[in-house]
């Protein structure tokens, strides 16, 4: 049994939530809420039929709640850096079990062919652009077969793997910020997706 507390004393005491143990105007006997008064269960209903409603009129209207998010977002934005940087090993961790889920995986797929189709001519001179960068860094007396080696390792546990666990990494970026690194076979590494990302962050900052 709740004890029974009055408003005041709840309020006196910091507590949110306070009990009568007398019945709310739709009969409930239940808690309420310190700050408005309101019924705890009163609230518990609302929100299940409101929950409902609410699912069903933005399913109707996703074009509109993309826009509100989008808003929304952008106004958050700047809140972002120092989120991330509190929550760095959290995010990652759920961004590979998101990648993790073959139903994402399928979903990832498609959208990455409608992004492709859609981006054509931009990707390709980001591919040229990386392909020139990639040429400066390379030194002519390279060991093409012992890189291509390198790529096909990535590829066959990537195979294994079912998807795109793997990526082939430069240790030292060739397009760093601060040192720039050779494309050679001393500087490629196979290391998984969630490491090259939590790599990158370490040489943005
Ligand atoms: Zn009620």
């Amino acid at each position: 049994m709740i004890k029974i507390i009055t408003r005041k004393e709840a309020k006196s005491q910091g507590l949110s939530r306070y009990f009568t143990g007398k019945p709310c105007c739709n009969g409930h006997v239940a808690e309420r809420q310190t700050s408005k008064g309101g019924c705890i269960d009163c609230k518990k209903q609302w929100e299940k039929e409101n929950s409902q409603y609410y699912k069903e009129y933005w399913s109707k209207n996703k074009d509109k709640a993309k826009e509100i998010w989008t808003k929304h977002n952008q106004k958050r934005r700047h809140l972002w850096p120092e989120y991330y940087a509190k929550n760095k090993s959290k995010i990652i961790e759920y961004q590979e079990q998101y990648r993790n889920d073959p139903i994402n995986q399928e979903k990832i797929r498609q959208a990455k062919t409608v992004y492709r189709k859609e981006n054509k001519a931009h990707l390709n001179a980001l591919k040229a652009a990386y392909k020139a960068n990639k040429k400066g860094a390379t030194p002519h007396w390279v060991d093409h077969k012992t890189i291509a080696k390198r790529y096909d390792e990535c590829k066959r546990l990537n195979d294994e793997a079912g998807y795109i666990k793997y990526h082939v990494d430069h240790i030292v970026p060739i397009r760093g910020k601060k040192v720039c690194g050779l494309h050679v076979p001393w500087n490629l590494q196979v290391i998984t997706a969630k490491e090259n990302m939590q790599k990158s962050n370490k040489f943005d900052g």
